[in-house]
């Protein structure tokens, strides 16, 4: 079941009543929150951006959840690893920047600043059948993933699955994209990540989601829905049918498609709320999706000459005027491809680079953009 509920504004009372009808429609709070229950919460908050920034999930949405819960008689924790360093300066900073620690405390939740991590089984996951998530995530009795409708460089779309990469702590995000380059196998392994979280239900903001270079770069979109439900994947197909993108070139439907997991056809979602499907597919019209594999069409051989042509046309990371060498992409990316001289724009060495657009969503100043080589616009209109 998938809720589509109209919700105009972030005005606390419009939001709270829009997330209760989500709950409500599918059971009700209490089919998930008893007394004593404790509940982990995981909303999106990829960097520390302003709520009107759309780049992370609204305080108003999160506050709405917490304070469900709490009347619930739960106890709520609120957990995330953003991209980069896990550190409890950084955590500290990402909540207030966020607007998360001000919904989150005036709500009757805390915030997790414990950076262990636990061992967890994954029976059901394609390569990792155990692996280490944040432990307030293990520990719970509960997760409610709260995750923000935006692009993505890299996997295209970003919803309710892919939030759940964010179970993984720090720099360890980049050792999943240095032991899986290619888009295939870091989909699969972002589905595994997830099934080894288990949320037990998923509310996608949608209220103002983010298109174009997103996750962090893009422009706020204003779409006035919150989606959600019990399963994240079925959540993740109505989102994807809304902003109009093809499964088949967003990676981790796809492999979630072949996997079993996300209904090939939204015909086979259950549908309810206060919109129609057809009116929420209008709200979303001009949402605008960047594919990055145009030339998937062109088959280069396994060879060395062919994996370097694949390579060339993969659209890259450009370095903008707006670069103030800060260092941070260099520190962050996981196969050290960038250089930084002070004063100088950031450089990339191409033929490292794994086209994983992680400069794009860690850099603060918005100077990376991923640009389309001359051979990918060629084969776009083939
Ligand atoms: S691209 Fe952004 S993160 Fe990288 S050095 Fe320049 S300003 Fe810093
Ligand atoms: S240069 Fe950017 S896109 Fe390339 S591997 Fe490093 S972080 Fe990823």
């Amino acid at each position: 079941m998938v809720v589509l509920e109209s919700c105009a504004s972030y005005e606390y009372d419009a939001v709270k009543t829009a997330v209760k009808a989500i709950f409500d429609a599918c059971g009700g709070i209490g089919k998930l929150v008893a007394p004593g229950t404790k509940v982990a919460l995981k909303p999106n908050l990829v960097a520390k951006r302003k709520p009107e920034e759309a780049a992370t999930t609204h305080p108003s949405v999160l506050r709405a959840v917490v304070e469900l819960c709490v009347e619930a008689g739960g106890s709520v924790i609120v957990c995330e690893s953003p991209g980069g360093v896990y550190d409890k300066a950084i955590l500290k900073g990402l909540y207030k920047g966020t607007g998360i620690e001000e919904a989150a405390l005036s709500a009757g939740a805390e915030l997790n600043y414990e950076l262990s991590v636990t061992k967890v089984d994954n029976p059901d996951g394609m390569y990792m059948k155990t692996l280490e998530i944040l432990t307030p995530l293990a520990e719970a009795d509960v997760v409610i993933n709260l995750a923000k409708l935006k692009t993505h460089g890299m996997m295209v779309y970003t919803g309710a699955v892919k939030n759940m990469f964010g179970a993984i702590p720090g720099i360890g995000k980049a050792e999943y994209h240095f032991k899986m380059p290619d888009y295939a196998s870091f989909a699969n392994t972002v589905i595994d990540i997830f099934l080894s979280v288990k949320p037990a239900f998923s509310i996608i903001d949608g209220v103002v989601g983010m298109h174009k270079d997103g996750p962090t770069a893009g422009d706020p979109f204003e779409a006035g829905l919150l989606i959600g439900g019990d399963n994240a994947f079925e959540t993740d197909r109505v989102a994807l049918d809304l902003i109009g993108a093809r499964t088949e070139r967003v990676p981790m439907a796809k492999e979630a498609i072949a996997r079993g997991l996300m209904p090939e056809s939204i015909d086979a979602v259950e549908l309810c709320g206060n919109i129609a499907l057809a009116d929420a597919r209008k709200r979303l019209a001009g949402f605008v999706v960047k594919y990055n594999d145009d030339c998937s069409r062109l088959h280069f051989s396994d060879g060395f000459l062919g994996k370097i042509m694949s390579k060339m046309v993969k659209p890259k990371p450009v370095f903008t005027k707006k670069c103030r060498s800060c260092g941070e992409c260099a520190r962050l990316c996981p196969v050290k491809a960038i250089t930084v001289e002070k004063g100088k724009r950031a450089k990339a060495d191409l033929d490292k680079c794994i086209r994983c657009y992680c400069c794009q969503e860690l850099c603060r100043f918005k100077a990376v953009k991923i640009k389309k080589s001359p051979v990918t616009k060629l084969a776009q209109k083939l």
